[in-house]
């Protein structure tokens, strides 16, 4: 079958072409209007998915070499994420199923980033564990098959990637701030500084604490030095990253060994992190995991996962009805 992938639920508009599980084209346009409030304007970025759909699924067509007609069936993004994001890649879904006559399949964005390990080889096999971390969550999932997912750890506060993004703005870095600590950090030493490890009890994380240290770190060090920021930036950096990354790998880890599981995975934006790519890799050779990390291009938003996603749901005939809506919130 062909799929037609549309991910909306954020910041990224994004479409993708899928025909019998190989992604032929993952076109993602960016909106850069944020970076001037420090953080996604919601009001803002839908009005730029409304500007972004239709060019954005043309170019998806274009470069996949297909024609409009071959499409088979729509899968999009229902939740979570900011409602009036999604609003706009539901809308277009709908449409563009009701005007070909093709099934509508609807997607869980947080399990599509799960499922972007089935874009490439090798695929991991069941079960795994994915350790998902983007901008608005940290999870620790139990894959028991496709779409029988299990969360057996999370964040009760701050997410992994809004902790970087948090600190890079403390830091007077533009949004998103992730990439740009990755970048400061690869020159930096990450023993430079120690900030805290939070001590939450089971599968759990907890990144408020950390964030609320780095500010004070950051408030004292600057009352003393007002150049300490750009004179230490890159150790700054790494050492944020450092901790950031012990926090996650030190319960994975737990997690493998509670579950008895040796296939790891890594999902959402952060698995983008350099220090965390590396930090599994080492690890993974040290407990004797097979570690799978996803290309650098399904890692942060991508309308890939989500046609592969609705290409598993095909195969199923899981198709929903033109009453379906966006939902903000969407458990697995
Ligand atoms: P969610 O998936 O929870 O709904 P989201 O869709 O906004 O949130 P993603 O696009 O999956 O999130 O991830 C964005 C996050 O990834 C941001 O917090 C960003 O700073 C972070 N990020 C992206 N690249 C890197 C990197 N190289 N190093 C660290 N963090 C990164
Ligand atoms: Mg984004
Ligand atoms: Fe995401």
């Amino acid at each position: 079958p062909v799929i037609l992938g549309i991910e909306s639920s954020c910041d990224e508009t994004s479409a993708s072409i899928c025909v019998d599980g190989a992604i032929l084209s993952n076109v993602i346009a960016n909106q850069t209007i944020h970076e001037a409030y420090g953080g996604v304007v919601p009001e803002l970025a839908s009005r730029v998915h409304q500007q972004n759909i239709v060019p954005a699924v043309q170019q998806s067509i274009l470069n996949a070499k297909i024609n409009k007609n071959d499409i088979d069936a729509v899968a999009f993004t229902r939740g979570p994420g900011l409602l009036g994001s999604l609003l706009v890649g539901v809308s277009f879904a709908k449409a563009f199923a009701l005007a070909k006559g093709i099934p509508l399949i609807e997607v869980n964005h947080m399990q599509a980033h799960v499922l972007a390990h089935f874009i490439d080889e090798p695929k991991p096999s069941f079960p795994f564990l994915c350790l998902t971390v983007s901008g608005g969550h940290t999870q620790i999932v139990l894959v028991k098959d496709h779409f029988d997912m299990e969360i057996i750890g999370q964040t009760t506060d701050d997410a992994a990637g809004e902790a970087l993004d948090k600190t890079s703005k403390i830091l007077g870095l533009p949004y998103p701030g992730g990439p740009l600590i990755d970048k400061n950090a690869r020159l930096g030493d990450p023993d430079t500084y120690q900030f805290p490890e939070p001590q939450i009890p089971g599968l759990d994380f907890s990144f408020s604490g950390l964030k609320t240290a780095i500010l004070y770190f950051i408030r004292d060090n600057v009352a003393a030095n007002p150049n300490f920021i750009a004179e230490n930036i890159n150790d700054i950096c790494a050492s944020v990253e450092k901790r950031v990354v012990t926090i996650l790998l030190n319960k994975l880890k737990k997690a493998a060994l509670q579950y008895g599981i040796k296939n790891v995975a890594l999902a959402g934006g952060v698995s983008a992190n350099t220090g965390l790519r590396q930090g599994l890799k080492q690890l993974g050779e040290e407990m004797g995991w097979n570690t799978f990390i996803p290309q650098f291009q399904y890692c942060t938003d991508n309308a890939a996962m989500i046609a592969i996603a609705g290409y598993y749901k095909y195969l199923k005939s899981d198709f929903v009805g033109q009453d379906v809506a966006p939902l903000a919130r969407m458990p697995f």
